[in-house]
């Protein structure tokens, strides 16, 4: 039986246990008057019976039954809506992480066949040397998506388990310096200008800022256009270090800003997306700020674009 099926036998069992007991209450209520009305009469003829007495009894009566049904039907409305969201949040997971395996089947896929391809090329065909090179430049930015694909899923398993951040002083400016170089090479056509402030020591996790560094500047270029820069600067004012990158991509709308931090989500629909993802990045990144205890900001750029801003204490 489908899951909406289940959903609506959930919904009638409900009304049914609400109209039932509702139906109970009223009677009890009648059967409640009727004593009361019977004995009202008897007392008439009964000395011991005092009228009074018989009222105030009936009246606590009366609170008794309307409290428990107010308690009972209370309970039952938020037990409801309470299934009814828990329900809801299950279709949601299931959505996403479906749509989580399609993309990483897709994003598994392309990248494996191109490099087979590639290969074949260059084994079977006799090129010119600045063919060779254009192939291979493809076939390392393939490779390179395919790492961060794998390292993104193998991170996530990881920090659902509890990952073990092993914090040091790092110099930061020199693992972005180091990434920004490896991004450079694998992305040959893009342009990628940067101010990095030197001699940024924070007390941080290596590996993870590696893979904060790394989703953010994957991000940037793979939702700006080809042509556009993407800025990556690293400063340190007072005792915060500000690590921000820029695109000039279509911009992040106010009311998705949360929710791209969150696991596996994707803007947009399967059909309409053009870019390829598993949603997991940015989920990356939030916990990893997270854990160092920074803030995340997501500002607009203009006259376009994005700006991730990531901001970290200095260690003294
Ligand atoms: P993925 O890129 O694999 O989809 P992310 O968690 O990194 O997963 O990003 C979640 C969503 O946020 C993306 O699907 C995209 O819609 C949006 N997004 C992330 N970075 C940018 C950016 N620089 N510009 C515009 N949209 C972005």
């Amino acid at each position: 039986m489908s899951k909406i099926k289940y959903r609506y036998i959930h919904i009638l069992i409900v009304f049914y246990i609400i109209a039932a007991f509702t139906w109970w209450a009223i009677l009890l209520y009648q059967r409640t008057l009727e004593i009361h009305e019977l004995q009202l009469v008897l007392a008439n003829f009964v000395e011991d019976m005092d009228p009074e007495e018989i009222t105030k009894e009936f009246l606590k009566q009366k609170r008794m039954i309307m409290g428990e049904g107010l308690v009972f039907g209370l309970s039952i409305l938020v037990s409801m809506i309470l299934m009814s969201k828990a329900f809801l949040s299950e279709i949601n997971v299931n959505r996403k992480l479906n749509n989580f395996l399609l993309s990483v089947t897709h994003e598994l896929k392309t990248p494996i066949a191109s490099l087979k391809l590639i290969l074949q090329t260059l084994y079977k065909k006799d090129l010119e040397m600045s063919k060779c090179k254009d192939l291979i430049e493809t076939a390392h930015e393939e490779s390179t998506r395919l790492e961060s694909l794998v390292n993104n899923i193998l991170t996530v398993a990881q920090m659902d388990q509890s990952y073990n951040y092993n914090f040091e002083m790092i110099r930061l400016d020199n693992i972005l310096n180091e990434r920004v170089t490896r991004f450079r090479t694998a992305y040959s056509e893009r342009k990628i200008i940067t101010e990095i402030n030197s001699n940024v020591e924070i007390k941080a996790d290596r590996e993870s800022m590696i893979k904060l560094i790394d989703n953010l500047i994957d991000n940037a270029i793979k939702y700006s256009p080809s042509e556009k820069p993407v800025r990556i600067f690293l400063q340190t004012i007072a005792n915060q270090v500000i690590l921000s990158i820029a695109d000039q991509g279509p911009g992040i709308e106010e009311s998705e800003k949360d929710n791209i931090l969150e696991k596996f989500y994707r803007i947009g629909n399967e059909e309409t997306r053009k870019t390829s993802g598993t949603g997991l990045g940015l989920f990356i990144i939030n916990e990893i700020v997270n854990a160092h205890k920074g803030h995340l900001r997501i500002k607009d750029n203009h006259p376009e674009g994005s700006i991730f801003e990531i901001e970290f204490l200095k260690s003294s």
